[in-house]
């Protein structure tokens, strides 16, 4: 698609009340970066998107825009909304050749951040650049999180990622990859070792089970781990999927798109489906097929049973989903991918009992990000479930500035 960006920015209407930015969860100055870019500052837009966001660039492509800016645009009314997006990306693209590496005076705190998603990585960048001596603490080879190892390379290259790498680098910040904090190094390691601040941004890497029979079968797989590296996996012609969020949009498509048939299996109607309106658009693109009111019961060695079910509204217009008797229905598959939903794991917090956690292991956290042991702050999915990269941007740059604020720095 070849769109003429000036063409798009000349459409905004510069609203009084900018819908836009309104309905941005971080308040990106939309109006004020759309008039930089017609008047040709592509700098100065870049470097004020970056204050604001510093992922503006990954937010640029993967934010859920019609629910955010595009979806509240007031051209969309009777045409099309503005496509501020393919704006955000063009003028980050350029502004990552000049990310700055500016930063104040070295002030010896040491911090811990645990977790090199976009939560750990805003963080990093922000108290780095404050004059923090900031390491990472990641898991995995690499740095990104769900950037790298979850949304699929054919919607974020992972040039990008690596360029926040070297930028973390060259902003004077460690990486310890390779390093699952929790069963050797705990939080009170850390504390020993000097870190006056532990920053939690450990997401949500726990697939939650369906409880039915058969899941443990060689054949049947969870989307965040098979998303991690699909090319390790031999799912055969006939995949079905489980669930109708975007995690189980991007398993579905890396599946089809690796040469397997897909079907996305959903207990509820399409209307009903978590996934944004885009993605579902793009899966079936992709020739990815969708089978409705189907609930999962059992999985066979070959097939796997399902339950129909059927959407009843009462009279006070509540919906209500039912399962039908004896309606048993069964599939055949040669490997499942299931995707109903995700929790944090416990590993970190179980070796810290000082640390509360919420039912689902969610990190209980007070108004400025502070857990409940002093000096460890938290943010991201492990804090709130699964939610958004600018979600995760957002909170971590709250959570910075209360850091500063009690170090008496703001
Ligand atoms: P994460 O990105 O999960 O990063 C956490 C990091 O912590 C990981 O690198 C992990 O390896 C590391 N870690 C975990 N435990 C430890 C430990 N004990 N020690 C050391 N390191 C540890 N959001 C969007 O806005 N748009 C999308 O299109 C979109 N698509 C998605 C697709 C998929 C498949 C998934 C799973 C999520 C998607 N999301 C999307 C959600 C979004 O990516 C997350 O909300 C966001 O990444 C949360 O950021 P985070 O930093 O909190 O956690």
């Amino acid at each position: 698609m070849n769109i003429d960006l000036i063409h798009e920015a000349n459409r905004c209407l510069n609203c009084k009340k900018p819908l836009c930015k309104i309905h941005c969860p971080i308040s990106t100055d939309i109006p004020n970066i759309i008039n930089l870019f017609k008047e040709n500052k592509i700098a100065e837009a870049g470097e004020a998107l970056f204050l604001n966001n510093p992922l503006s660039i990954f937010c640029s492509i993967v934010c859920p825009h019609e629910e955010q800016c595009k979806g509240h645009c007031i051209k969309g009314i009777k045409e099309t909304p503005v496509e501020f997006p393919l704006i955000e990306k063009e003028i980050s693209t350029k502004y990552l050749s000049t990310l700055p590496l500016d930063k104040k005076e070295n002030n010896n705190i040491d911090v811990a951040i645990i977790g090199g998603g976009p939560a750990g990585i805003t963080a990093a960048i922000l108290l780095a650049k404050e004059g923090f001596k900031v390491t990472i603490f990641e898991a995995f080879s690499k740095l990104g999180g769900v950037l790298r190892y979850g949304i699929p390379e054919f919607r974020l290259s992972r040039e990008l990622t690596d360029t926040f790498e070297k930028y973390l680098l060259n902003l004077g910040v460690k990486i310890k990859y390779n390093t699952l904090v929790g069963p050797i190094h705990t939080i009170q390691n850390l504390k020993d070792d000097g870190f006056k601040y532990v920053i939690i941004t450990t997401g949500v890497w726990n697939p939650k089970p369906m409880d039915i029979k058969g899941e443990t079968k060689g054949n049947v797989h969870y989307a965040i781990n098979y998303l991690v590296s699909p090319e390790s996996y031999s799912l055969g012609e006939n995949v079905l999927v489980i669930g109708g969020g975007n995690v189980a949009m991007d398993a579905a498509r890396v599946a089809k798109r690796l040469g397997s048939s897909v079907t996305v299996m959903y207990r509820r109607g399409e209307e009903d489906m978590p996934a944004t309106k885009v993605e579902i658009a793009e899966a079936k693109e992709d020739g990815v097929e969708f089978k409705f009111y189907y609930a999962p019961k059992e999985i066979l060695d070959d097939k796997m049973i399902f339950l129909r079910t059927e959407s009843l509204t009462d009279e006070s217009g509540r919906k209500k989903l039912i399962t039908l008797d004896d309606s048993d229905i069964a599939v055949k598959y040669s490997s499942v991918i299931v995707a109903v939903s995700q929790g944090p794991k416990k590993n970190i917090v179980s070796s810290e009992d000082r640390i509360s956690t919420e039912k689902w292991g969610t990190v209980v956290v007070s108004d400025n990000f502070e857990t409940t042991l002093d000096n460890v702050f938290s943010c991201g999915d492990v804090v709130t479930g699964p939610k958004t990269v600018v979600a995760a941007v957002n909170d971590a740059k709250k959570m910075v500035n209360n850091i500063l604020s009690k170090e008496g720095l703001i």
